[in-house]
């Protein structure tokens, strides 16, 4: 640490690479930053390395080591890739980013995720307070058409109003002597889901396809919305959102916003498919340590009952109900006599 303070007050360069998807970035990581270093000396410092098993680590840090004789280098987010012997392991497990209220959310997810991730340790210096509660929103009722609330223009409604509340983009903070109001930069709102979606237009401005009904809720309750997947954001909408340049409330993938942070962070929770079992907590658990852990200070969650549970409650209860019900009033007008009997008392019965 003491180096990389010493690094610290020296020239610090941000360099981008994606080397998730182009294979061609470690060779351009690796000219670009032996090409940095001051003398014999360089640190690197990558934050969110997202290498996977396609792209191993191993290939940069070697041919860096080749060309810089006094390397540093200090690298996160190696827990699905194989890391290199020449890296010592340090674990970091002690939370940071969010308010204990919000850890204990992303602690249900690394319980279900077994042993996959390392379990949070007590910081040495305890939280100042545990953080404001969680507000809950439920994406239920004939009010919410849809199967997730993604999909739900009254979830997308309900969800402005809550901002509003918190007082969102207002500039007028709810506590006296209290921080200071939250922008609507301050807020991501992240769905795994597929079906997100923002408004498409040819290029003379001609509506092709809707946004989400989610996202049209939020707009038309007057908020500025921009949209992020995974995968499909060009550099400058990336770089918007990393250094939040725009004045917007962020609709995204989680992995679309990977390593970033937000006060205020909206899960819109996705719904249960069939029964709740193993590939079901490990999709909430995954949601939970990628979207909820983005959260430094204040979380919504937007629940969704089980699908399972919808169509089963729509479609054969209600048939079942209906043939019940026949039986019954079929049952009390073609023998009235026998009904009274049974709601009376059997001995009276003359039939
Ligand atoms: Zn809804």
């Amino acid at each position: 640490m003491t180096m990389l303070a010493q690094a610290a007050h020296a020239n610090i360069q941000l360099h981008v690479y994606d080397f998730f998807s182009d294979d061609t970035q470690v060779d351009k990581a690796v000219s670009e930053l032996s090409a940095a270093k001051e003398g014999d000396k360089l640190h690197v410092l990558i934050d969110e390395a997202c290498f996977y098993d396609s792209v191993d680590p191993t290939t940069l840090i070697e041919e860096l080591s080749a060309r810089v004789s006094d390397l540093h280098i200090w690298v996160t987010s190696l827990l699905y890739a194989k890391v290199p012997s020449v890296l010592q392991r340090e674990d970091m497990t002690v939370p940071l980013r969010s308010a204990p209220v919000v850890v204990r959310e992303v602690e249900q997810g690394i319980a279900m995720a077994r042993s996959a991730v390392l379990r949070y340790t007590h910081p040495v210096i305890p939280a100042p307070g545990d953080g404001l509660e969680v507000t809950r929103l439920f994406h239920c009722g004939v009010a919410h058409p849809g199967s997730s609330p993604v999909d739900c223009y009254r979830c997308g409604q309900e969800v402005a109003d809550i901002l509003r509340r918190f007082g969102v983009g207002t500039r007028v903070s709810l506590f006296t002597n209290g921080p200071s109001p939250l922008s609507y930069r301050d807020v991501f709102i992240l769905t795994e889901s597929d079906r997100l979606r923002d408004k498409a237009e040819d290029p003379i401005g001609r509506l092709r396809s809707q946004a989400s009904d989610f996202v049209r809720g939020l707009r038309n309750a007057g908020l500025p919305v921009c949209v992020r997947r995974f995968r499909n954001c060009s550099r400058e909408e990336m770089k918007d959102t990393a250094l939040a340049i725009t004045d917007q409330i962020t609709v995204a993938q989680p992995l679309a916003v990977s390593g970033l942070e937000r006060k205020m962070v909206v899960w819109l929770r996705r719904p249960a498919e069939g029964e709740w079992d193993d590939s079901t907590c490990y999709l909430d658990a995954k949601d939970r340590l990628f979207a909820v852990s983005r959260s430094s200070t204040q979380l919504v969650v937007v629940d969704a009952p089980m699908r399972h549970d919808r169509s089963s409650f729509n479609y054969v209860g209600c048939f079942v109900i209906a043939i019940v019900l026949a039986v019954f009033l079929f049952w009390f007008f073609y023998y009235p006599r026998f009904f009274l009997c049974v709601v009376g008392n059997f001995s009276y019965c003359e039939y």
